[in-house]
């Protein structure tokens, strides 16, 4: 084992702060930084403030399917295919798409529908080819989708929205249940 550097060390402990900062679980931290729990425990605490909450979300990819989730998770999946292009790795671009995903949510006075936790387990589910992007047969925008969705009339979200979508609904209330939908 080779001691790591000083350099080294302060960025894993930059890494880290971006991911607390940006509302990251725990459990996706210490899978990414190398730095010891009790470390990233102290971190956490000095930044949020509180202790990090226990256990991660089991997510299924229905959720990314609904109304509102699916028009924030197809913007935010667009982002990353083009931070990808200019980040430095996978994590590098999943990080500055989420940033870009936030300012463009409240730059148009909206409330964030994907955290960090959701954001990072859809370009898991991609990546294990559970979800793509489907590109809609009426406006031609690339939306999320399930894997096997057919291409040829698929037709998208804002084209075709489910009825219950006309009732103007507070965005807020389609974050989810575990309320760590608010950073
Ligand atoms: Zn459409």
């Amino acid at each position: 084992m080779t001691q790591k550097s000083v350099l080294q060390e302060a960025r894993e402990v930059q890494l880290a702060v971006s991911l607390i900062e940006l509302g990251a679980r725990m459990q996706f931290i210490e899978a990414e930084v190398n730095l010891s729990r009790e470390r990233l425990v102290r971190l956490y605490k000095e930044i949020r403030g509180s202790s990090p909450p226990k256990g991660l979300l089991p997510f299924s990819v229905d959720w990314y399917m609904t109304w509102m989730a699916n028009i924030h998770s197809s913007m935010f999946y667009n982002i990353y295919l083009h931070m990808l292009q200019h980040a430095d790795g996978k994590l590098d671009a999943l990080i500055k798409a989420f940033r870009m995903y936030l300012e463009q949510v409240h730059a148009h006075g909206d409330t964030p529908v994907l955290d960090f936790t959701r954001a990072a387990t859809m370009v898991r589910f991609f990546d294990g080819d559970m979800l793509q992007l489907t590109a809609c047969s009426r406006c031609g925008g690339r939306f999320v989708s399930h894997a096997y969705e057919g291409k040829s009339d698929y037709v998208c979200v804002l084209c075709q929205p489910p009825p219950r979508a006309g009732k103007k609904k507070a965005p807020a209330d389609s974050g989810g249940s575990d309320g760590s939908a608010v950073l």
